[in-house]
């Protein structure tokens, strides 16, 4: 029987269905049927005869990775200026509003813009939720190189009409027309699987007027939002001395209808969370994106994750490029782990001496990185039956010594240690997007 939308993968599967373990396939198959995962198989069964598998055996595959949050036009300069405090913003007036203003240019951000894409291609990342700059073109220009590259994606043109710099500063009305024409633009599926997403950058360069106008155009164009929150005390005062009638941070969002249900919502960093901002993320269903590398750069802390988990609140990791100087989710898994560990010794050890219990276990991690972040996309992240079909194929054989390690051992030492050279091949919703067939039988 001919079954021109299944194939499979043969390897070494490793997921995360739940946060308590990974659940291992040695030398198994991974089916792919119209996009989604058929099933996982230690040998395939008859009605599957015949399907044309592509081998990878010896090797690991692992879902696709989701990173919740990261600036596109930031890549041009990252690794530079991380060292600065942002405190007091030295790091946006030097870098970050400088360089997104050239954005204004569509070469310069063709050029940029593909380098970007060209590299995410390379990593374990299938999906994104990714901040443009203001211009409309550009931003188009990159929803378009993510979706040639295969990328299930989100990209937003983000919102600036007060506190800025010129050059990157729009009036109100310009930063609603041009979302709304942006939006229209975007119809049709025109750009596959990469989507908008409204981005108001953050509260202190958004009026109220615009906001207001978001929260209506997200509702009418029903499109998600995503943009950042608590990641600075000195931040979270200043929103407070914005919106002083606000219960929290989050809620200057919510009164604007830009914080979660029935809008779906993502959030960077949240490091600072007041008890009513945590009882506001579990009411709005919001999703937090977690940037340990980038929080730890601009020294703004550690989020509250395993606090967060417990609570029931949705929770990715992100990259937040150019705070980090990575584009690398594996990276980003051993940061999260390595975040909790000195948020554990430097503010909860005398409370609970059990290490284990306060700091992320490599599978909670790694969950975060991949069906954490992928429940943005409904089913995503996990080889689960009706998931969407992210794999990506990594192989070890360089990071290998002399003795006999278990799966989960190797498993560790990718994540700790392998980058883009290990990833063998990658498939984003059941298509291939890098790295030839080994074999087909
Ligand atoms: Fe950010």
């Amino acid at each position: 029987m001919l079954q021109e939308n299944v194939f499979a993968l043969r390897g070494t599967l490793a997921h995360t269905p739940t946060m308590d373990g990974f659940a291992f396939y040695e030398d198994a198959y991974l089916v792919c049927a119209s996009g989604e995962i058929e099933g996982i198989y230690q040998s395939l069964p008859e009605r599957l005869a015949g399907v044309s598998v592509l081998d990878y055996s010896g090797k690991i595959i692992v879902p696709g990775m989701a990173d919740m949050h990261m600036h596109a036009p930031q890549y041009a300069f990252r690794g530079m200026g991380v060292n600065m405090e942002r405190e007091g913003s030295d790091w946006f007036k030097l870098y970050a509003f400088p360089d997104e203003s050239r954005y204004a240019d569509p070469e310069y951000a063709r050029s940029t813009y593909t380098r970007f894409v060209e590299d995410l291609s390379k990593t374990t990342t299938t999906r994104a939720c990714i901040f443009g700059t203001i211009h409309r073109p550009s931003t188009e220009l990159l929803m378009e190189l993510l979706a040639e590259r295969g990328f299930d994606a989100y990209v937003g043109k983000v919102n600036m009409d007060r506190n800025s710099i010129p050059g990157l500063l729009e009036t109100t009305q310009e930063t609603l027309d041009e979302t709304r024409q942006w939006l229209e633009d975007c119809g049709d599926g025109r750009f596959g699987s990469v989507k908008p997403i409204i981005t108001p950058r953050y509260i202190p360069t958004s009026t109220d007027e615009s906001l207001d106008g978001l929260g209506r155009l997200a509702a009418q164009y029903h499109v998600p939002v995503q943009s950042h929150l608590s990641e600075l005390l000195s931040e979270v005062e200043w929103v407070r001395r914005l919106h002083p009638n606000a219960s929290c941070y989050g809620d200057a969002y919510d009164r604007f209808g830009l914080f979660g249900d029935p809008v779906p919502t993502v959030m960077a960093h949240c490091v600072h969370p007041t008890g009513a901002e945590f009882a506001l993320l579990q009411r709005r269903n919001v999703m937090i994106a977690h940037c340990p590398q980038s929080n730890t750069n601009l020294g703004t802390g550690v989020a509250p994750v395993q606090k967060m988990l417990d609570a029931g609140i949705r929770v990715g990791l992100g990259s937040d490029m150019a705070g980090s100087n990575t584009l690398s989710l594996l990276r980003a898994i051993t940061d999260a782990i390595q975040a909790s560990k000195m948020k554990w010794a430097l503010t909860e050890q005398g409370d609970d001496p059990s290490f284990q219990r306060k700091c992320l276990t490599l599978a909670q991690a790694f969950y975060l990185a991949t069906k954490g972040g992928g429940a943005f996309w409904g089913k995503a992240g996990s080889f689960e039956k009706g998931y969407l079909f992210d794999a990506v194929v990594i192989d070890d054989t360089s990071l290998r010594d002399l003795n006999r390690r278990t799966t989960y051992e190797r498993l560790e030492r990718i994540i700790m240690t392998a980058d883009d050279r290990n990833i063998t091949a990658k498939f984003i919703n059941g298509r291939q997007v890098l790295g030839a067939p080994e074999q087909e039988g």
